[in-house]
């Protein structure tokens, strides 16, 4: 594609162009509007993934002295808690490691004393969302990785929001970070510049050369959250989606959903079959007839449908039919 009559795509400019920096402005732009932030809170397009955030964070914000609080609700936030141990103290006020991570804990308290509380929104691998975003005493931090745009949130309330492009937004190669300005400077620790924020946040991204690509596509992608209506438009859309797919899934004799009814991701749906000498059977017949990619996460098995906002009603409809088939013909 051809940007502005010169004669370039985008791939071929300099990042330093005035076309790729009007990708950057507008997709910022996009994010602050959808996402209803304030002014200190800075739009980044950073590279390392979502998991490399799990050590930028507390790289810059906690301190050797200090604590940071954690909920456990999957195999993400294992990881980000594992990270963050590196850096400081770490108290997890809560796990639902108990039952395999198949639920959202409820009943927890957020020390007063800790640097910040960090969330995983929703949990990909496990299929767990939290449906309430937690009253924090402390700056809250948050994973959105797998459910960033799928619905309206409260931007301004949040501390650090960070996902990987991946897979709401966007081609592998970009992870959106939203900090508050705020909160950095605060640790004596010295920091490697490329894990450091302010110096990415001072030149807008461009501190060394960004995924311009993948920058690229997310801009696409914000234009088309828009162009739809908005995360409200996302929202409904969403639950329509994920509400007919666990319906068949409570209906069908075959299969059952994994995790307790109201902390149910919308975003990804995991579940079995009742009769496990059938699984490899359903993943081929689902896979001859269109549904590819079903297989749940090698950590857990089972089966997983991951209904982004890229999935039109259409493709679970599909699904919901090859269901309702393979149990007619394994009565
Ligand atoms: C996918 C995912 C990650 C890891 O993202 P990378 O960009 O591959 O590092 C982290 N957290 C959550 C919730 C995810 O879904």
């Amino acid at each position: 594609m051809e940007l502005d009559n010169i004669g370039l795509s985008l791939i071929e400019i300099s990042h330093r162009s005035k076309e790729f920096q009007a990708v950057v402005d507008e997709a910022v732009q996009h994010v602050k509007d959808l996402l209803k932030l304030n002014e200190d809170q800075k739009v980044l397009f950073l590279q390392g993934g979502a998991t490399m955030q799990f050590c930028q964070v507390p790289y810059n914000l906690l301190d050797e002295k200090g604590k940071a609080a954690y909920i456990e609700i999957g195999s993400w936030s294992k990881k980000a808690i594992k990270e963050a141990k590196l850096f400081g103290q770490v108290e997890v006020v809560a796990s639902s490691g108990d039952k395999n991570f198949t639920y959202v804990p409820k009943n927890y308290s957020i020390p007063n004393d800790a640097t910040y509380f960090h969330i995983t929104t929703n949990e990909t691998i496990h299929g767990v969302q939290m449906k309430q975003i937690p009253e924090s005493p402390v700056p809250l931090v948050a994973d959105m990785s797998s459910d960033i745009f799928s619905k309206p949130i409260e931007g301004s309330k949040f501390g650090i929001i960070y996902a990987g492009a991946q897979k709401n937004l966007g081609p592998s190669g970009a992870t959106l970070v939203i900090v508050n300005e705020k909160l950095l400077g605060k640790v004596s620790r010295s920091i490697p510049t490329m894990l450091d924020y302010r110096p990415h946040i001072k030149d807008g991204s461009l501190h060394n050369t960004p995924s311009t690509f993948a920058i690229y596509v997310c801009l696409l992608t914000l234009r088309w959250i828009k162009e739809q209506g908005g995360l409200q438009v996302m929202e409904k859309r969403n639950e329509e989606k994920a509400n007919a797919l666990y319906a068949e899934i409570d209906r069908n004799s075959l299969f059952e959903a994994t995790v307790d009814k109201p902390d149910r991701s919308t975003m990804n749906v995991c579940f079995k079959i009742v009769r496990p000498e059938l699984e490899d059977a359903f993943n081929t017949f689902a896979k001859n007839n269109d549904c590819v990619g079903i297989k749940g996460h090698r950590s857990v098995g089972g089966f997983r449908a991951s209904i982004y906002n890229a999935m039109p009603l259409e493709g679970v409809n599909k699904l919901i039919a090859v269901m309702r088939e393979f149990e007619r013909q394994n009565r």
